[in-house]
């Protein structure tokens, strides 16, 4: 496995696999790797011959009061999980390397940044989303894998391939959960033992949303308290957003007459998780 450091380098592996006429994958990350992490590996690998994973804890996706600093990293033990998984070359470049002197061009969305987690991160999807375009034209892949963990993220990527040209195939990968249902995050590690306890109720509770709905319920404040509710009987927890929305354009929905997102950020402790899954489907 290689680990390239440098745009030009990266762009130079990527070129020659391309003159090959290998079919690259890539799987963004910003490391401290777990399963749901490896699961985009296999996706990436079941598309094209090569897979990148990068790994790159992007400044410019982190508010002032956020976690840039004391983001969990691990390079050694990521890159041994990453070639065991078969990823061929991890892309790892320092923040200056991406972001040279003099950087002022942001890639920024009109309408999908406006919900869910945008909301609380106002600067968040236009560093996401103008790391991912740079991603791209430094790895230059065929298809690229995201998680649908970060849903919002998901669509606001789909959205600027589109926007943008990107000749790119993104896939929306499923979220992988640890046994007790608790999505699978890099922040879990900020969680003590009883945070990591009261931590299950965020799946619990989109899981109890699920079967109201199911037994006939429609309206979605009805659903959206009764969730706040049970998270809130959890201690330890602060919830930031539940909402109920239309899976494309995220406008919040007020009766749930057919397949909704629903979408939820809680603080547990020093951790912000976040879940979602479908409901009404
Ligand atoms: P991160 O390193 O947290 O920025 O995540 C990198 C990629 O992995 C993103 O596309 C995430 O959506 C995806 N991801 C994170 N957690 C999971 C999970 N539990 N299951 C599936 N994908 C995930």
């Amino acid at each position: 496995m290689e680990i390239i450091r440098t745009v030009q380098g990266m762009q130079e592996y990527s070129e020659n696999r391309r003159t090959g006429k290998q079919r690259i994958g890539l799987a963004p990350t910003m490391g401290y790797l777990h399963r749901g992490h490896l699961s985009l590996v296999r996706m990436a690998k079941e598309q094209a011959e090569v897979v990148v994973m990068s790994i790159f804890v992007n400044p410019t996706q982190f508010g002032p009061d956020e976690d840039l600093t004391s983001y969990p990293r691990s390079f050694e033990k990521d890159c041994q999980a990453a070639e065991s998984a078969g990823v061929d070359a991890i892309f790892a470049p320092e923040a200056d390397e991406i972001y040279r002197k003099g950087f002022q061009t942001y890639v920024s969305l009109k309408d999908l940044p406006a919900h869910l987690c945008g909301l609380s991160r106002p600067i968040h999807f236009r560093g996401v989303a103008t790391v991912v375009a740079k991603l791209f034209n430094c790895v230059r892949p065929h298809v690229a894998v995201f998680g649908q963990k970060d849903y919002q993220q998901l669509l606001v990527i789909r959205r600027m391939a589109l926007d943008l040209n990107f000749d790119i195939e993104i896939i929306g990968a499923p979220i992988l959960r640890e046994p007790d249902g608790l999505a699978m995050s890099s922040r879990n590690v900020y969680l003590t033992e009883s945070q990591r306890k009261s931590a299950r109720a965020l799946n619990q509770a989109l899981e109890r949303a699920r079967a109201l709905v199911h037994s006939g319920i429609t309206d979605a404040e009805q659903v959206i308290r009764e969730a706040a509710e049970f998270i809130q009987s959890h201690p330890e927890t602060e919830i930031d957003y539940i909402a109920i929305t239309d899976p494309e354009t995220l406008d919040d929905m007020t009766t749930i007459d057919r397949t909704a997102l629903m979408a939820l950020a809680v603080r547990v402790g020093k951790a912000r998780l976040i879940d979602n899954r479908m409901i009404g489907e």
